[in-house]
């Protein structure tokens, strides 16, 4: 170990490879479960660090597990198998816009929300909006492929990718697509890797897509007494014709926390909420407001509400904003997925995931992106306690199964990293994951890039439990 330690100090500063036992464990752990100890944390600046990096981990046969801010809920910075943690916050964060390309330059340790704020003073902007945006690299959300509430007009990170600069795992530099909007040269790297979970090379450089601001939103908050019903309005929403921008989803649970947390004045008699975001003209914002109130009341919501201002507008969805670390106040353990249906499956998926709570006797909480189908159900539960960690574990698994059995998928943003690896197969099928490993094998001929990810090991199960 001390040798390729030793050849890293050669060329990095000291300071950007250590080595102490603090540091070590300040980098063992990320938004989800398990603690693994790297041999060491290695800080790159710049990609000629990286580029020598991985060639001394490719020579010494090291892992190394690429790391932003480690907000990650699958499990993807995680060094299961030691090695190295590189760390990519620490690079100096360039955001360079380009107004009449409609796009933007960035480096990986770019904070999303930034991202957008630098292109809204051009009047654009950048839609990914993951609920981690301020403290979230772009450099994992393009490993994550993440998403958030304006996925549902706007689509994804992938959606906003024209090019990528990424150091291959035997550090070659590689350049995918470009700065153009149309590209068909070959094959599409660029939709590869993201979403690959850093298990193919290190992303240092991204050309991102802008769209112009849309010049007017409205938001509409509707209140149901009744889950399933929520769902319906969702799902009659998105076929009348009119594409809101978001669409989010909390049940009574996650409205009891957020107001517990901070209160914003949410009805907490309500069964579910859902929050609406329209955007675009403000004259046609009219007319498309009074077709989704006329919807929401048909379907049955006991109540509609159309904030007076920007600012009661912006407490609606700061208290979606809130759910996750209010929720994370009732039980000292949260074990947050992802399961994602076609839109018309999601009023079957609620009742589903009552189905297990009731079976498992365990806590469910559930909000989410529920307008492109994604939800998140969240189990609250203690991880000291043994036996409720099993029952967690049987009710996380079936949750999974649910979402494959409705036609969905195990995740729709927060990726497979070490938790969902176990469960693969069940989605993809034997041969689909064969392909997936082989494409691996050709990148990363010695298994150095995050090694013990996406791909389940033989005979591997989810275990939340300390055994
Ligand atoms: C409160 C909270 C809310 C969240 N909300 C959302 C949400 O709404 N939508 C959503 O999609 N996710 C959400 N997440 C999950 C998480 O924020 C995202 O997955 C995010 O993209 C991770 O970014 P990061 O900088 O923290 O990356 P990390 O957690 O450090 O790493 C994530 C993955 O990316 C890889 N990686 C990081 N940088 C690079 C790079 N430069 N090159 C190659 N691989 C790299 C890592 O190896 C790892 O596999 C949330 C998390 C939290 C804690």
């Amino acid at each position: 170990m001390e040798n390729w330690i030793n050849e890293l100090k050669e060329y990095l500063p000291d300071s950007q490879v250590m080595t102490e036992l603090a540091d070590r464990y300040s980098y063992s752990f990320d938004a989800s479960f398990g603690e693994y100890l790297p041999d060491a944390v290695v800080q790159a600046k710049n990609k000629q660090q990286v580029v020598y990096i991985l060639k001394i981990a490719n020579q010494f046969r090291v892992p190394v597990y690429p790391r932003g801010q480690g907000t990650c809920l699958s499990g993807g910075p995680l060094p299961v198998k030691g090695g190295m943690v590189l760390d990519l916050s620490q690079w100096p964060s360039m955001i360079d816009v380009h107004p009449d390309d409609l796009t933007v330059v960035v480096s990986p340790s770019a904070l999303t929300a930034n991202i957008n704020q630098a292109a809204e003073e051009h009047g654009l902007m950048y839609a990914p909006d993951p609920s981690s945006a301020h403290v979230a690299t772009i450099g994992g959300n393009l490993a994550e492929n993440s998403g958030g509430p304006r996925g549902l007009k706007y689509g994804v990170t992938k959606d906003f990718v024209l090019g990528l600069e990424v150091i291959t795992p035997e550090g070659e530099i590689m350049r995918t697509g470009g700065q153009t909007i149309k590209n068909v040269t070959g094959f599409d790297l660029t939709k590869l890797i993201v979403g690959s979970e850093g298990v193919l090379g290190v992303i240092t450089e991204a050309t991102l897509k802008l769209v112009p601001k849309p010049p007017a939103v409205q938001t509409i908050l509707a209140v149901f007494d009744n889950v399933r019903k929520a769902g319906e309005a969702i799902s009659k929403t998105l076929t009348s014709g009119i594409l809101p921008s978001k669409m989010e989803f909390m049940d009574q649970a996650c409205i009891q926390a957020v107001e517990d947390f901070k209160s914003a004045g949410l009805p907490v008699h309500a069964k579910a909420l859902v929050i609406i975001e329209l955007d675009g003209h403000p004259e046609a914002l009219k007319v498309e407001r009074e077709l989704v109130l006329k919807i929401m009341k048909r379907i049955g919501a006991t109540e509609t509400v159309i904030p007076q201002t920007e600012e009661e507008a912006a407490r609606i969805w700061q208290s979606r904003k809130q759910v996750s670390p209010a929720i994370a106040k009732i039980k000292p353990t949260k074990v947050s997925e992802d399961a994602t249906v076609p839109r018309s499956k999601i009023p079957d998926l609620i009742d589903r995931l009552q189905e297990i709570k009731e079976k498992y006797e365990v806590e469910v909480v559930v909000f989410g992106h529920a307008g492109d189908g994604n939800l998140h159900p969240n189990v609250l539960c203690d991880k000291r306690d043994q036996e409720e960690m099993r029952r967690v574990e049987q009710a996380v698994g079936e949750i999974f199964e649910a979402a494959i059995e409705l036609g969905g998928t195990l995740s729709g943003e927060h990726g497979i990293g070490t938790m969902k690896a176990p469960f693969m197969e069940s989605e993809l099928g034997s041969v689909g994951i064969d392909m997936m490993k082989r494409i691996k094998d050709s990148w990363d001929p010695n298994g150095i890039m995050n090694p013990g990810k996406i791909f389940p090991e033989k005979g591997q199960k989810l275990v939340l439990r300390n055994e």
